[in-house]
């Protein structure tokens, strides 16, 4: 089946701190420049299963922005939509584990290159013959790259396309308003949706909703594959059977030495909406992003950790997998 995927928002290079609970408030040792942002690790994934994927973005003109779109062309992103802007530089962040859940970061996004990404910026011509597009919540972060994504969805979807949508909320994003309030709209057109578990009540018609009620309305809206990303605890899948009756499934992960699990979601995401597209059934596409997680968490650096379609293959050939229904 022939598809091609566009995405847009931050690219980044990233800094991790070297030791566990080193503090941002202390001089310490961290390991970087990694390249990095949520929408570009998913472009990265796309690219490396073998998919056409537009990323579109900015970087300054500096040495940060040379590498990110070096690495994202070494990995086969089409990135004719990332501009070099002389007025700002390459967005970046810095990230510390306190164990492997709970991580805080420093982001210089809204006001670094990536953060003048705008309307005009979206090339039509480059998404003429696109039929998906991915929005990261993340990547909303002003009206300009509202704006921008708008654009891109209009175009996608006058193409016959469809579009999914990672939430991807960061605590240290919580006070950007533009981001909540362009989160309904999206909600309207998307067809895959990926949140994670702890962004599943921010969904929630009221606080005491089950995750399981949220999720049968939302297939009711019109959403047609639902994936809940629960890190070490796997994933859930919410859907539709031919009877249109709503179904779910639960996936174990894939037993790793997770290292460092920023990442892993972008890898999940771009392999289960690749494969879908690609017409694999859901068990399958969801196995396959299982084990993109799984690998993208076992190795150090956003970035690091994306794969081929063969290598996904020989990972989970070498795994014992379930699904329990
Ligand atoms: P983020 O908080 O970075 O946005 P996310 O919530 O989008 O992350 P996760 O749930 O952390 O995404 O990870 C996505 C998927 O990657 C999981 O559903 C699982 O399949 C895999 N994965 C993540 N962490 C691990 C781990 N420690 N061991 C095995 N698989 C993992
Ligand atoms: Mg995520």
């Amino acid at each position: 089946m022939s598809f091609k995927i566009c995405t847009m928002g931050e690219l980044l290079v990233e800094f991790l701190a070297n030791k566990q609970n080193q503090r941002f408030d202390e001089t310490g040792e961290f390991i970087g420049p990694f390249p990095s942002g949520a929408p570009a690790i998913f472009a990265s994934q796309v690219a490396k299963l073998g998919f056409p994927v537009v990323f579109f973005s900015c970087v300054g003109k500096d040495a940060f922005g040379k590498m990110c779109i070096k690495r994202l062309k070494a990995d086969g992103v089409i990135t004719d939509g990332i501009s070099t802007h002389n007025k700002a530089n390459t967005g970046s962040a810095f990230v510390t584990y306190k164990g492997l859940n709970e991580r805080d970061f420093i982001f210089n996004i809204p006001n670094s290159a990536c953060g003048l990404l705008s309307f005009d910026h979206i090339d039509a011509n480059l998404l003429k013959d696109c039929n998906h597009l991915h929005v990261m919540g993340s990547s909303l972060y002003s009206f300009r790259v509202i704006d921008a994504m708008r654009k891109a969805l209009d175009i996608v979807k006058s193409n016959g396309g469809t579009i999914s949508f990672d939430p991807n909320l960061r605590k240290e994003m919580f006070d950007i308003p533009e981001m909540e309030a362009s989160f309904d709209y999206i909600i309207d057109y998307t067809d895959i949706f990926l949140p994670s578990e702890s962004e599943v009540s921010y969904f929630a018609s009221q606080s005491s909703e089950s995750e399981q009620t949220t999720m049968t309305r939302l297939l009711n809206k019109g959403i047609k594959h639902i994936v809940v990303k629960c890190g070490a605890d796997g994933a859930r899948y919410y859907g539709k059977n031919e009877l249109n009756n709503s179904y779910s499934l639960h996936l174990d992960s894939y037993k790793i030495n997770a290292v460092d699990p920023t990442g892993a979601g972008d890898c999940f995401g771009a392999t289960f909406v690749s494969l879908m597209l690609a017409g694999y059934d859901v068990e399958l596409a969801l196995r396959y992003a299982n084990a993109s997680g799984a690998l993208a968490a076992s190795k150090k650096g956003p970035m690091e950790g994306t794969s081929t379609l063969a290598e996904l293959a020989q990972f989970i050939d070498s795994q014992n997998h379930s699904i329990k229904q």
